[in-house]
């Protein structure tokens, strides 16, 4: 069965639990190192011969352009991860609108891609920023792959559909693709979505969990990582014991992971594997 692969492509910088300790008027002045994590993300898919969805933040499009043409060039997907990494739960209507433009511009200069798939920062899109969703309905977005089925302390809506499925809003319909999860019990569902699980938890645990949802429910997984989590040599910016041991454990072993998970699974982005999510290439002079 073919699964989704998504990466949020961001710098190391960037994560909600790195923003408590880097304001984001330092962003500028920090190393970047996005260009040589998507290098090495781009060989290993072309080695194993699998597409993904790269969800792009805004600010890394406006610096790096020439990396996010080469996940283009290479016949990837891409979606758009908002314009400066903030929680949409806590932004404003007007503000969440103004940085989703902001966002989609910035990938459209710097790639020529009009992003139609959305996923907000830390999967904050909860039962308190529902509203964002008829926005990016107004914005032109399709689908979405913002709502965690889980409860966790920063995001998620426990009890929310498992399954890829449609919302109305007012604006209209938006697709919603959540994060790979299985369901232990009545009220038990959990994470085996890649990212600091992948990292975090012994392989197996996300192999098993892929298995189960592909061969028991049949149905794909939706995995995701970030480029800075096979980066051991990224500075250590996040502060405090919990969003340490979240942030940097395991990224040692992260490429090997999933080199090991494109070899024994196949994937490739969300509109090969749920259908057309639909975005439109405007050409822009560079
Ligand atoms: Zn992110």
């Amino acid at each position: 069965m073919l699964n989704a692969l998504t990466v949020d492509v961001e710098e190391y910088f960037h994560p909600t639990e790195v923003q408590t300790a880097v304001d984001q008027s330092q962003w500028v002045g920090l190393p970047s190192r996005i260009e040589d994590q998507l290098h090495q993300i781009l060989q290993l898919l072309d080695m194993r011969r699998a597409k993904a969805t790269f969800f792009v933040l805004g600010w890394v499009a406006e610096r790096n352009p020439r990396a996010i043409q080469k996940i283009v060039a290479a016949g990837h997907e891409i979606g758009c991860h908002s314009h400066c990494h903030q929680l949409v739960y806590s932004l404003t209507p007007q503000e969440f609108r103004r940085d989703t433009r902001r966002a989609v511009a910035a990938i459209e200069d710097a790639c020529g891609v009009t992003p139609r798939v959305y996923r907000a920062p830390s999967y904050s899109i909860t039962q308190k920023s529902m509203w964002a969703l008829e926005i990016l309905v107004e914005e032109g977005f399709v689908s979405d792959s913002s709502i965690y089925p889980i409860a966790h302390d920063r995001y998620g809506i426990p009890g929310s559909h498992r399954y890829p499925h449609v919302i109305e809003t007012p604006a209209g319909p938006i697709r919603e693709f959540p994060i790979a999860t299985v369901k232990l019990s009545k009220d038990r569902v959990v994470p085996i979505g890649g990212g600091g699980y992948l990292r975090l938890l012994p392989y197996r645990y996300t192999s098993a969990g892929i298995r189960r949802l592909n061969r028991d429910e049949n149905q794909p997984a939706c995995i995701y990582f970030h480029p800075w989590e096979i980066d051991p040599d990224q500075p250590h910016l996040a502060s405090g014991l919990i969003a340490r041991a979240r942030t940097y454990t395991g990224v040692k072993g992260m490429i090997r992971k999933l080199d090991r998970l494109l070899t024994e699974f196949q994937f490739s982005t969300l509109s090969q594997v749920y259908g057309e999510v639909g975005h439109s290439a405007t050409i822009i002079a560079q």
